[in-house]
């Protein structure tokens, strides 16, 4: 059985820009297409195109993230494909409603025989909580294994195979843990991205969905410093990491 310490994020789709060849910016900096696509919508409601502040992409989105112009950052989404969380994890990150876009592996379809387990950050590091801990999530992946099969006996008279299986894994499920592995895409806009983010990277945020949300601001700012940069990453005060935002909610 596999016991996981810390989330995977992979990116999986960025924004891509058109310009259009009527309407030009007039460029200043290096810039990413999310980011220009951001500039370009905030520069149309006002017609500046030719950047009369001679701004750079990153001065420009910092004065509309200033000036809480967030629709702007409705149009550059990022996908990523998420592992290594838990089911509970999961479950906190679905309530994010607003900008975003879910598929997450099914325990009704998928074996989870073999799935794995999450170890919560807090119980990491305390050699007696581990093997506490684990002997709990291989009882209950026994308990999952039983289930599967009598009730696969139970319904033998169902023809459909699949059906049948089906069948089984949705009532056997009930006893895997909160800790079990789910894997997911999540697309976000910018503006949800950020909402997200500066709710699960405060202090109050439960440990894991705050690694979590650490790790997507790792990658996002690397994708888009004019459009994450003023998230600010410290050290909490109970060692682990934590974040806070500059430009609140926009
Ligand atoms: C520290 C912490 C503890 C939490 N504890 C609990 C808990 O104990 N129990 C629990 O159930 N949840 C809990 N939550 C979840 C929380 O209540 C929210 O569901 C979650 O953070 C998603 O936030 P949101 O609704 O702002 O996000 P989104 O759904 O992404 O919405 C983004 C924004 O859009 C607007 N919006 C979205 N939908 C509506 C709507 N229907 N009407 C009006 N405006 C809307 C709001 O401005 C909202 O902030 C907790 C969250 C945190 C961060």
């Amino acid at each position: 059985m596999d016991i996981l310490r810390e989330p995977r994020i992979t990116l999986i789709a960025r924004p891509q820009f058109l310009e259009p060849a009527h309407l030009p910016v007039q460029w200043k900096g290096e810039s990413s297409d999310g980011e220009r696509i951001a500039e370009f919508a905030g520069r149309l409601c006002y017609m500046s195109q030719h950047n009369p502040a001679g701004r750079t992409t990153a001065e420009y989105l910092t004065n509309i993230l200033k000036q809480g112009h967030g629709s702007v950052f409705e149009h550059s989404t990022y996908v990523v494909l998420i592992e290594g969380i838990s089911r509970s994890c999961s479950h906190e990150l679905v309530r994010h409603r607003a900008g975003w876009g879910y598929s997450q592996l099914s325990q009704r379809y998928v074996d989870e025989s073999h799935a794995a387990f999450v170890m919560p950050p807090a119980i990491q590091g305390d050699a007696l909580l581990e093997a506490e801990w684990t002997a709990q999530v291989v009882a209950a992946q026994t308990a999952y294994v039983a289930a599967v099969e009598h009730l696969m006996a139970r319904y033998a008279w169902v023809d459909d195979k699949i059906h049948r299986r089906k069948l089984a894994r949705e009532a056997a499920r009930s006893v895997l843990p909160n800790a079990t592995e789910v894997k997911i895409v999540a697309s976000a806009n910018v503006r949800a991205w950020r909402t997200m983010l500066e709710l699960r990277l405060g202090e109050g945020a439960e440990l894991e969905i705050r690694r979590m949300a650490v790790a997507c601001l790792r990658l996002l700012q690397g994708e888009a410093a004019a459009l994450f940069g003023d998230f600010e990453i410290y050290p909490a005060g109970d060692g682990s990491e934590a974040g806070r935002v500059g430009f609140h909610k926009v």
